[in-house]
């Protein structure tokens, strides 16, 4: 492999697309700057720590641990050194909001019980379900994912339909009608179609290969980070500076220029040039604001017209007192949830009937709330760009927590000692590595390949470090033959 002893680049950002491009390249040999804005590594992935509560602000599914692991081995290490790994049983529990729950357990076996409970034949259809979701996913890894078929990484992207042929996937097909060939029952439909609600798609427009999402989830299981999802930023963090990566926190990049070799990267106080420049900032960030126009072949309009992923309403709460009613990962679910979708994608507005999820991670681990105390995170997808004034937001936060009130038959509003509120946006779909037309500008993070999702930003960061390597050695071989 390439060795990229010599070269010097900067990362400008430090999720975890960021984080994992600083660990392989300073694993390649590379001088390694990371420059961030804010004050703390991790982006979307932040912390809050106040009064004793503990919230992770973005990311709190722990999923595909192989993943992980495969991040910290390569490095010499294992998840364990960092932090200790808890599977949860149940995976997740559902208030519908006619009245019912049910809690999703981790035995897959189990499982198929409680499918059996809602339809006859359920259990066996689930079991025939989850075989399609492992061939799926394995596929998906194995030909799309792990390898960095820039082509066809978007789950998401109705181009993949076409592009995947001959992989035996159904791609034509949309999540909901797949998950309509295994069950009738509506909410056995949304118990495997759920993660959709998160990712940015709706099971209407998303294509079948999706439902490997329901293999992460029923056979791979659902984690919790000890120390939360903030503890995996951390061993992220050690592992890249452990390959020598210089992070600079505070310090937000203002330019990026092509200069006679190499880019120039401004700050407000430093102007230094590098041989190369990965970006883990958003793309349409550092070609609107970071690069002169015209740097790279695409329009700053072209940023205009992408469909972007929902925003999330989120709500960080610590309430006095237990909340034994839920579970690490609860969500309250419409019985009919076409208009939330509709609410996000077809007529964008307030939700009248939202679906959202709250993550109570005190729980599991009661070292992230003070003693008889509990850290409760709401958050709510919302379609992009929804106009926000502050009655509209004071008027959505009563009704979720007297949805919550009326859906769990758990009120909490008097015990609230603790609250922050949060928007937050899930960016644009995906760009290639290599930025168009300009030599040496990289992108990583979840608005590239292989896409959204903390395991796929660290495989991000692998990917970005391979094509780089594969540049360098064309330069090496261009520059032998002209010489
Ligand atoms: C609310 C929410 C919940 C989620 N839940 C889950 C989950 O449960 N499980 C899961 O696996 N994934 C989840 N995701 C997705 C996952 O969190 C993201 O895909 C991932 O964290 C994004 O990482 P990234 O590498 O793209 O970098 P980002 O997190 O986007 O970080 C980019 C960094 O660039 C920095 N930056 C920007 N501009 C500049 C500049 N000019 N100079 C310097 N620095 C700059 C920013 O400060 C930031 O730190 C969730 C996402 C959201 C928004």
């Amino acid at each position: 492999m390439t060795d990229l002893s010599g070269e010097s680049i900067a990362i400008v950002g430090a999720g975890f697309g960021g984080l994992s491009a600083a660990a392989h390249l300073g694993d390649a040999g590379a001088r390694v700057t990371v420059y961030e804005k804010g004050e703390h590594v991790g982006g979307v992935a932040g912390r809050i720590v106040e009064d004793g509560f503990q919230f992770d602000t973005g990311p709190s599914w722990y999923l595909m641990p192989e993943l992980f692991e495969r991040f910290f081995e390569q490095f010499g290490h294992e998840p364990a050194e960092f932090y200790e790994l808890e599977r949860l049983d149940p995976n997740y529990r559902v208030f519908w909001t006619d009245g019912d729950e049910a809690a999703v357990p981790a035995d897959p076996e189990a499982a198929m019980e409680l499918f059996e409970s809602y339809e006859d034949g359920a259990g066996a259809k689930l079991e025939e379900y989850l075989d399609s979701a492992k061939h799926s996913y394995e596929v998906g890894m194995e030909e799309v994912v792990i390898p960095d078929r820039t082509d066809l990484t978007d789950y998401l992207d109705p181009r993949l339909a076409l592009s995947a042929r001959g992989l035996g996937l159904d791609l034509v097909r949309t999540m909901d009608g797949h998950a309509a060939k295994y069950f009738e029952h509506p909410k056995l439909r949304q118990l495997v179609e759920y993660t959709l609600v998160f990712l940015g798609g709706s099971p209407y427009n998303t294509p079948a290969l999706y439902s490997l999402m329901s293999h992460v989830d029923y056979n791979l299981g659902v984690y919790y980070p000890h120390g939360g999802i903030a503890a995996v930023v951390d061993g992220v963090r050690t592992v890249a500076e452990e390959q020598g990566a210089q992070i600079e926190t505070e310090t937000p990049v203002t330019r990026i220029e092509p200069a006679a070799s190499g880019l120039v990267v401004g700050t407000a106080t430093d102007r230094t040039v590098y041989d190369r420049v990965v970006v883990n900032a958003p793309p349409a960030h550092a070609e609107r604001d970071l690069l002169p126009e015209g740097a790279v072949d695409r329009s700053p309009e072209r940023w205009k017209d992408q469909t972007y992923a929902p925003s999330a309403y989120m709500l960080y709460l610590g309430i006095e007192g237990e909340l034994p009613e839920f579970d690490h990962h609860t969500l309250v679910l419409p019985t009919d949830w076409e208009p939330h979708f509709e609410s996000i994608f077809e007529d964008p507005a307030w939700p009248d009937d939202p679906s959202y999820y709250v993550n109570v991670p005190s729980r599991t681990d009661p070292t992230v709330a003070p003693d008889g105390h509990e850290t409760a995170v709401v958050l709510v997808p919302l379609a992009p760009g929804l106009a926000d004034p502050p009655e509209q937001r004071e008027q959505f936060r009563e009704q979720i927590l007297s949805g919550i009130a009326e859906h769990t038959g758990v009120d909490f509003r008097n015990r609230i000692v603790f609250e922050r509120e949060l928007s937050v946006s899930t960016g644009p779909l995906r760009t290639d590595h290599r930025a168009p037309g300009l030599d040496g500008l990289y992108y990583v993070g979840g608005d590239t390949n292989p896409g959204i999702g903390v395991p796929m930003c660290l495989l991000s960061g692998e990917h970005v470090t391979d094509i780089i390597r594969e540049d360098t050695a064309n330069r090496g071989r261009l520059s032998g033959l002209l010489s």
